[in-house]
């Protein structure tokens, strides 16, 4: 993917500043894409992968601690500015899991079907009556340079239900057990536009960009 605040036909006029964007998870990227170009920034945000940047070691107890360390990982180096993203899905009936584990709930990196599959066979036996309540969490951060001590922060929060089953095949990860009671939903039949509307790294963007004046 090539920058993510612009379209390949703006490729003439890219802005000089780069911003490095610290994950290689492709649904979270193609979302990131969609909210920059939206923004308009006068800077290009490059994905790490695209600098040869490797994964940071995700050993926080928490969103923030877990962003933080992408953030300053990819900014020492490339030398950039740096964006990171940590997000995943609480189920407050499992005491917040799969939470930060969420991309390896199931034992492998980034495998969704494994993911949602344990998912539905940990909450198969606690179903009722009632709705399971799940919510999506991003936590950006943005750090202007590896030991930057005054990070910006912003975090999203996005409500809904947990489904027994998948609906829908658009997204990623957990969208197709994600269900939106509001709109007779779920989040894998959202558009891109609509998600980003609505969803957790919507609502984090959208905090972290009027933090960047006082970059
Ligand atoms: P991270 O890359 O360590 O932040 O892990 C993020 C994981 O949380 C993803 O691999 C997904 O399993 C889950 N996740 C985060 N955001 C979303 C979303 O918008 N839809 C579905 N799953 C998500």
């Amino acid at each position: 993917m090539s920058s993510l605040s612009q379209t390949p036909t703006d490729c003439a006029e890219r802005p000089t500043k780069q911003w490095v964007i610290a994950s290689n998870n492709k649904g979270k990227l193609a979302e990131f894409q969609r909210l920059f170009a939206s923004a308009h920034l006068d800077v290009d945000v490059v994905p790490q992968g695209e600098l040869g940047i490797e994964d940071a070691v995700e050993d926080g107890k928490s969103f923030v601690e877990n962003a933080l360390i992408k953030a300053r990982h990819a900014s020492r180096i490339s030398g950039l500015p740096a964006i990171a993203d940590d997000s995943g899905l609480c189920v407050p009936a499992l005491g917040g899991a799969p939470g930060i584990h969420s991309a390896r709930y199931a034992g492998e990196h980034g495998n969704d079907s494994k993911n949602n599959t344990k998912l539905l066979e940990t909450l198969a036996p606690m179903r009722s009556d009632s709705p399971i309540e799940g919510v999506f969490v991003c936590v950006l951060v943005m750090v202007r340079h590896a030991d930057d001590p005054l990070p910006l922060v912003a975090q999203g929060l996005w409500r809904g239900e947990i489904l027994d089953a998948p609906v829908g095949d658009g997204g990623f990860g957990y969208d197709p057990l994600f269900w939106l009671p509001s709109l007779k939903t779920s989040a894998a039949e959202l558009s891109a536009v609509d998600k980003n509307d609505i969803s957790h790294r919507g609502k984090a963007i959208r905090k972290l960009l009027t933090q960047l004046p006082s970059l």
